[in-house]
């Protein structure tokens, strides 16, 4: 990257980046002071609104964090070493596997939201300029350049509308919802319907297990580990139209189906005032060729490129590692090499080539349930990936 461009009117943008979620923080903190960054995010309110869940980051990650410039402001987060893990997936036999064998490094289990809200700071600290409260975002490309109009967040709102925001560079880092892509007319490559249930069990000073446990289910599987806040996370992904899906939101439901399994057996929580959360979970995400057709200066990362099946635990790795590619690509586009994209998206095929295959031999390999639906619709789900 060069030297640092000139100040110019507040809406003209090098780089204007939709969505402050891990991949999107990380690439405007990196891209700074280079470059002007504006980072849009929507309101608390029209995000999610459940708490987060996927909190293991693999020990390959401290070199990204270090590229980054993170690393130090991570490790005082308070973030737990990954513990190791034990799975009862190929066979009822448990399997362990502890990452002290892992030559990166154990790794760790996050404190979620302070992860999160870390880059985000980091990337303002940067210098980024990070709009949260804007509405509907409509996204054109005109005179060579990426308009971007930010309508108001809602009838409470007073302003008309956010204003208008012109950019080089355009890009989506808005999770599975991939909010420019497809506004861009790309749709999401992957029809999986996979759905996780999760809970957030209270805190439960007794409960010292450090392990991820991890089980198949004739219908979906399981996973529990307790993250740094003291809570045990207990997951169960299944079908979207599965007919247990309505029931297994009842707390005692899902408890007692978990603990037919000896792996989970003795989850106890010390109260049942929780609650059971749903949120889409099926990989999937860009056609790289579609994108490659799309007009120069729109780049995805994270989740809205390529977004992983929970059971590769990956999707956090790729947000930084996407950051981190992409900050390349952005940087030689802005100094005038036309073809910056090709070599990204060049990576991001073998990745999702890669991923594909090891994401259907994970679920092949469970034998005794092969001929039921949900593993069934797995494996084809992989297959679906490169089509
Ligand atoms: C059940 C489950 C378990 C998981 N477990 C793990 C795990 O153990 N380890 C791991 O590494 N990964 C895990 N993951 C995946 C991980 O959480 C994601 O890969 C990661 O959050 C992707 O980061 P991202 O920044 O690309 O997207 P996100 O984190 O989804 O962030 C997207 C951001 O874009 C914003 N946004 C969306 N639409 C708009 C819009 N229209 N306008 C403005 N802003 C918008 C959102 O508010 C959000 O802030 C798991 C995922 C699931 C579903």
């Amino acid at each position: 990257m060069t030297a640092p461009r000139p100040a110019a009117a507040p809406t003209q943008w090098d780089v204007l980046i939709v969505g402050a979620g891990p991949a999107g923080a990380a690439l405007a903190g990196r891209l700074r002071p280079q470059y002007r960054v504006l980072l849009l995010d929507r309101p608390a309110a029209m995000a999610a609104g459940s708490p987060r869940i996927g909190e293991s980051l693999p020990g390959a990650a401290r070199v990204l964090l270090q590229r980054h410039g993170i690393y130090a402001r991570f490790l005082a987060q308070g973030h737990a070493p990954r513990g190791a893990s034990v799975a009862q997936w190929e066979s009822d036999t448990p399997t362990w596997f502890d990452p002290i064998r892992d030559p990166h490094g154990v790794g760790w289990h996050l404190d979620r939201p302070r992860f999160d809200a870390g880059l985000r700071e980091s990337a303002v600290a940067a210098g980024a300029a990070l709009v949260d409260d804007g509405g509907r975002l409509a996204v054109s490309h005109e005179d060579g350049c990426w308009r971007v109009d930010i309508a108001a967040a809602g009838p409470d709102d007073a302003s008309a509308s956010r204003g208008t925001q012109r950019t080089s560079v355009l890009v989506d880092a808005s999770g599975r919802s991939m909010a420019v892509a497809r506004q861009l007319g790309l749709a999401r490559r992957g029809r999986d319907r996979l759905i996780c249930l999760y809970a957030h069990l209270p805190a439960d000073r007794r409960d010292q297990d450090q392990a991820t446990r991890i089980c198949a289910d004739a219908n979906g599987w399981w996973y529990s580990v307790r993250v740094p806040s003291g809570q045990r996370v207990l997951a169960f992904h299944l079908d979207g139209d599965d007919a247990e899906l309505k029931a297994l939101r009842d707390p005692a439901c899902l408890l007692a189906k978990s603990q037919r399994h000896a792996l989970l057996a003795g989850i106890r929580p010390t109260a049942m005032d929780f609650a059971v959360h749903a949120q889409p979970a099926g990989g999937g995400g860009l056609d790289p060729e579609a994108a490659a057709a799309l007009p120069q200066g729109f780049f995805a990362i994270g989740d809205a490129m390529l977004a992983f099946d929970p059971i590769a635990s990956q999707g956090l790795f790729h947000a930084l590692a996407t950051a981190d590619s992409c900050a390349h690509a952005i940087g030689r586009y802005l100094d005038g090499a036309s073809d910056a994209r090709t070599p990204y998206l060049d990576e991001m095929r073998a990745v999702r080539e890669r991923y594909r295959q090891r994401l259907g031999e994970t679920y092949a390999a469970v034998h005794r349930y092969a001929r039921e639906r949900f593993w069934l619709r797995r494996t084809a789900a992989a297959a679906l990936l490169s089509r």
